[in-house]
């Protein structure tokens, strides 16, 4: 993809404090971080979001975020580590190409996670199987 910018980190058109690579994958800092130390796990091949990714190419990430994630956590000596994907814009993505934020976390670092909300009456059985359904 031309005007990729993760496509061009891949081809080292752009710089990138690159932390690991394979012949499928990539790891490089975040340029924006949430804390020293946030890190951007991608597939070389360029797939929009997770939807477009290929199951083999999903099956091979697991171990490589788990990989990553231990050598962030130590390396930044984080309390804990979230793991994100924004798939579409709505959820915050701005860079279609996919990756995985892995994001090391510090427990003075001041974020919270999202308000968890109640569900109507019976709404959760509803939701529960028009997703169910699907799959
Ligand atoms: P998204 O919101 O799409 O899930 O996250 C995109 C991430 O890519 C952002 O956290 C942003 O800081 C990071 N980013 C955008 N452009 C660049 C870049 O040119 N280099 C690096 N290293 N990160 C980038
Ligand atoms: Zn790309």
């Amino acid at each position: 993809m031309d005007n990729c910018i993760f496509c061009k980190i891949i081809k080292g058109e752009v710089p990138a404090d690159k932390i690991y690579e394979d012949d499928k994958f990539l790891a490089f800092l975040d340029i924006t971080p949430v804390n020293l130390g946030h890190t951007l796990l991608i597939p070389k091949e360029h797939h929009k979001d997770l939807f477009e990714i290929p199951d083999d190419t999903l099956c091979e990430i697991g171990p490589v975020i788990k990989k990553i994630a231990i050598a962030v956590k130590e390396g930044t000596k984080a309390d804990a580590i979230n793991i994100g994907m924004n798939n579409g814009p709505v959820a915050g993505q701005v860079v279609f190409h996919a990756h995985i934020h892995i994001m090391p976390r510090f427990s003075n670092d001041g974020y919270k996670l999202w308000h968890g909300k109640d569900y109507d009456k019976n709404n959760s059985q509803k939701i529960a199987e028009e997703i169910r359904k699907l799959i």
